[in-house]
C-alpha cells in the first residue's frame, strides 16, 4: 500500500461518516421533493423570457429573473458580476437543395452560432460531400473550391455514455468551416450532431481559426443529411444559401451570483452553478436553465433547512457559456484577483434528466474522500462517481488548481433537444429535475461539513 492511500484510509476511519448524514439526506430530499419552487421557476425562465443568447433583451431580462429569485433563496447576500458579451444575430436564413435536375425545396436547417452570413445575397454552388477530415484532405483544391462542403459525419450511437458521441463529433461544427475555408470552399453544412431519429437541425458554437476566411455554416437534421448523403451517392446535388447572420458589438451583461456565509471556514468558498444564457432557439430548457435553477434551490434548500454551512456556498448563473465563456471567466479571474479559495467548484449543465452520477475531476486522493460517501447517494439512485468530469463555465477555475465536479444525468435524451426549438421547459420533467437538485444539495452539505482537502 503505497503511503498516501494510507494516509487517505486513516483519514478516511478518523472522520467516519455519521448516521447522521444519511438522516441529513433524506430531510434534503423530502424538502425538495416536496416544497421546491425550481419547477416552476423554470417555467417562468422559459415561457416568459423563452431563449437567451448572450447579449439579447432576452438576456438581459433573465439577469433581473434571476436577481429576483436568488435572492429568494434566502442568500445572505446576491449582486451581479459584470462581464463583457458577444452578441450574435441569426436574422432571415434559408436553404434550398436541388439534387440532380430536380427542383430546388427548401429544407430545415439553423445557421451555426458565430457563423457569417451570405452578405444578404443568395449564394447557389455545387455541394460536395465528405465524411471526415481525412477525406477532405484527400480532395483535391479544384473540387472543393468555391463549392459548399457538406460534413456527412454521424453522431456514434454506439457510446452508450451520449457525452463521449458528441465529444466525438463536435470538431465538425467547431472547426468544420475554417478547415474546409483553408481549402476555398464557399460554405459549409454539417450533418446535425445529434443522436434524433428525426429533421430536427442543431445549432452550436462554431469557432472561425484566426487569419482564416469565415464562411457561412450551417446544420440540417439527421432526415434530410440522409437524403442529401444518398442523393450524393447517384448524381450531384446542389445548394442555395442565403443567411443573415452576423457579430454586433460587445454588450455588458453579467453573472448572478447569491451566497450563504460559512459559519466556521468562511473564506473557503464551493461554487455551484449553471449557464443563464441558452441558444436563440427553444427555450434553453434543459440547456441550461434547468442548471440555473437548481443551482439556486442548493441555497434554498440550507435555508428552508436551517442547515448553517460551515463553509461559504455561492451558486453561479454563469452567462455566455455558449459562444464565449466570458462569464465562466470573469468569475475565476474575480476569484484570482480576490485572493478567493474556492475548495470545490460544481456544474450542473447537462440537461434536466434523471441524475445518475456525479464526475470528478481532481486528485485521487480528493476523489477518494468523496466515494467513500458514495452509499449515502445509492437510495436516491446516484452511483457513478468514475467520470472525469466538470463543466465548461468552471472549467477557467480549474486553471487556478480548484477541483471540479459535474452532475451526470442520464445522457439519453439529451443530444435529440440540445441546441433545438425543441429544448423547451416541456421536454423537462419535474420530478427528475428535482432529483438533480437533490443530488446537488447532498454533495455540497458533505463538502460543505468534512471539507476537501
Ligand atoms: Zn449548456
Amino acid at each position: 500500500m503505497k503511503i498516501c492511500r494510507l494516509i487517505i484510509l486513516l483519514l478516511i476511519i478518523a472522520v467516519p461518516a455519521k448516521a447522521q448524514d444519511s438522516l441529513i439526506f433524506r430531510r434534503i430530499s423530502d424538502e425538495i421533493m416536496l416544497r421546491s419552487n425550481c419547477y416552476e421557476n423554470l417555467r417562468t425562465l422559459c415561457k416568459t423570457i423563452k431563449n437567451r443568447i448572450s447579449g439579447s433583451v432576452q438576456a438581459e431580462k433573465a439577469v433581473i429573473w434571476g436577481q429576483k429569485a436568488m435572492a429568494q433563496t434566502g442568500a445572505d447576500r446576491v449582486w451581479l458580476q459584470p462581464v463583457d458579451v458577444p452578441h450574435w444575430v441569426r436574422g432571415y436564413e434559408n436553404l434550398k437543395l436541388r439534387y440532380g435536375n430536380g427542383k430546388f425545396k427548401t429544407v430545415k436547417m439553423l445557421s451555426l452560432g458565430n457563423s457569417v452570413g451570405t452578405d444578404g445575397q443568395v449564394w447557389e454552388a455545387e455541394i460536395v460531400m465528405v465524411h471526415s477530415f481525412d477525406e477532405l484532405k484527400q480532395l483535391p483544391d479544384e473540387q472543393i473550391k468555391g463549392k459548399i462542403v457538406f460534413f456527412n459525419y454521424r453522431f456514434r450511437q454506439d457510446f452508450v455514455n451520449t457525452f463521449q458521441g458528441y465529444g466525438d463529433a463536435v470538431k465538425y461544427r467547431s472547426n468544420g468551416p475554417s478547415i474546409a475555408a483553408r481549402r476555398g470552399a464557399r460554405a459549409v453544412i454539417i450533418r446535425s450532431i445529434s443522436t434524433g431519429v428525426d429533421d430536427v437541425p442543431h445549432t452550436g458554437a462554431l469557432h472561425y481559426i484566426d487569419t482564416i476566411k469565415a464562411i457561412p455554416a450551417v446544420a440540417v437534421g439527421n432526415y434530410t443529411a440522409d437524403t442529401l448523403e444518398n442523393a450524393l451517392s447517384k448524381m450531384k446535388a446542389y445548394a442555395q444559401l442565403e443567411t443573415h447572420c452576423k457579430m454586433m458589438e460587445n454588450v455588458r451583461s453579467y453573472n448572478v451570483i447569491g451566497e450563504i456565509k460559512g459559519t466556521e471556514h468562511p473564506e473557503r468558498i464551493i461554487v455551484i452553478g449553471g449557464h443563464l444564457d441558452s441558444w436563440d432557439v427553444g427555450e434553453g430548457a434543459n440547456d441550461d436553465g434547468s442548471g440555473c435553477v437548481q443551482s439556486m434551490e442548493v441555497l434554498r434548500t440550507f435555508t428552508a433547512l436551517g442547515i448553517k454551512p460551515k463553509c461559504t456556498i455561492r451558486a453561479v448563473l454563469f452567462m455566455n457559456e455558449e459562444n464565449g465563456l466570458k462569464g465562466g471567466i470573469a468569475y475565476a479571474d474575480s476569484a484570482k484577483k480576490a485572493n478567493e479559495h474556492h475548495i470545490l467548484a460544481i456544474e450542473t449543465d447537462a440537461g434536466g434528466f434523471t441524475p445518475r452520477g456525479i464526475g470528478l475531476e481532481m486528485s485521487d486522493e480528493r476523489k477518494e474522500q468523496i466515494r467513500y460517501f458514495r452509499k449515502l447517494f445509492f437510495p436516491y439512485g446516484v452511483y457513478d462517481f468514475e467520470h472525469e468530469e466538470g463543466g465548461s463555465d468552471i472549467s477557467p477555475l480549474k486553471k487556478q488548481g480548484v477541483p471540479m465536479a459535474g452532475l451526470l444525468p442520464d445522457s439519453q435524451r439529451y443530444f435529440e433537444i440540445h441546441h433545438t426549438n425543441n429544448d423547451v421547459f416541456e421536454n423537462v420533467n419535474h420530478r427528475e429535475l428535482k432529483l438533480g437538485a437533490v443530488a446537488l444539495t447532498q454533495l455540497v452539505y458533505l463538502v460543505s461539513y468534512y471539507g476537501l482537502k
